[in-house]
């Protein structure tokens, strides 16, 4: 199948490694232009030259806070300046702290707010006046929208923010033919998860492989997801070939 994605640009944030590398990597081979970014300079130019010495596609590489308005804004303009429209948006950026309700303080639920929701509605506001010919938006949020997990309340309570954030929008923007979905990963392989492994071995005096082991049960699939596995979600539902798809979540978590 055609996506239709040659020749669009297409913006990917936290795009170094993991996720983000992963949905670049799809739009990449399927031929769009991607701008990517993420707060070290040398880890995102190395990403971007990856792609373009793999694909043969254009590549832009910025460096940015996606806790700052100001940085955000430079990455989209840095955007225009070089492709004059945008076609699409990956929202993404690194997750917060795991923690319980009764030990998180005031300024970490500020921190989580400025990392998860209002960097969402940022890059949304910069980026949709350059969509003059729509295009589609993809959120990355976490299943725990749909359930929550132990230690992660900063993560569900700022995600599911997002989450009615797309479906607003996904009414909203719908008339400028802008399409605005949700990806949920379940346990996708990366630098993130085998942290969070790490907590979980810390906490409960395991090993991360037993903890690797315990969430692996709950996968009927029975292994983690990979980031191309997530990666062809994404460039699907970013792409013209989703021309009928917008407010939805998709999990991709292997069953779980
Ligand atoms: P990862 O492998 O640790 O990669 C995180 C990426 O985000 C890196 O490129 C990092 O690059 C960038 N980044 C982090 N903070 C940033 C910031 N303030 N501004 C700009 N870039 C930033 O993590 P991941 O697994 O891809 O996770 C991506 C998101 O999905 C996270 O929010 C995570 O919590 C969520 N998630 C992941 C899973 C999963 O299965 N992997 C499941 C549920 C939810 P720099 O260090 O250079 O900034």
């Amino acid at each position: 199948m055609d996506l239709g994605l040659q020749n669009k640009t297409v913006l990917v944030a936290a795009a170094s490694k993991g996720l983000g590398f992963g949905i670049a990597k799809a739009l990449a081979q399927n031929g769009a232009k991607v701008s990517i970014c993420s707060r070290s300079e040398d880890d995102i130019n190395a990403a971007a030259k990856t792609l373009a010495d793999d694909y043969g596609v254009e590549t832009l590489a910025t460096a940015c806070d996606l806790t700052k308005k100001e940085d955000i804004d430079n990455w989209v303009q840095r955007t225009v300046d070089k492709w004059g429209t945008i076609d699409g948006l990956l929202v993404n950026a690194g997750g917060p702290p795991a923690a319980i309700f009764k030990e998180i303080s005031e300024a970490q639920w500020q921190s989580a707010f400025e990392l998860t929701l209002m960097s969402s509605i940022r890059m949304i506001n910069a980026t949709i006046p350059h969509m003059t010919n729509g295009g589609g938006i993809l959120t990355i949020t976490s299943s725990s929208v749909r359930e929550p997990i132990p230690r992660l309340a900063l993560s569900t309570v700022m995600r599911s923010g997002v989450v009615g954030l797309v479906k607003t929008l996904a009414n909203e923007l719908a008339d400028d033919g802008i399409r605005v979905n949700n990806l949920i990963p379940g346990r996708i392989d990366t630098d993130r998860v085998a942290q969070l492994d790490q907590n979980t071995a810390n906490k409960l005096g395991i090993t991360p492989e037993e903890a690797r082991k315990r969430s692996l049960a709950k996968i009927p699939l029975n292994r983690l997801g990979t980031i191309d596995d997530f990666g062809s979600a994404g460039a699907f539902l970013l792409s013209p070939a989703a021309s009928y798809i917008t407010g939805a979540s998709l999990q991709v978590d292997g069953g779980s």
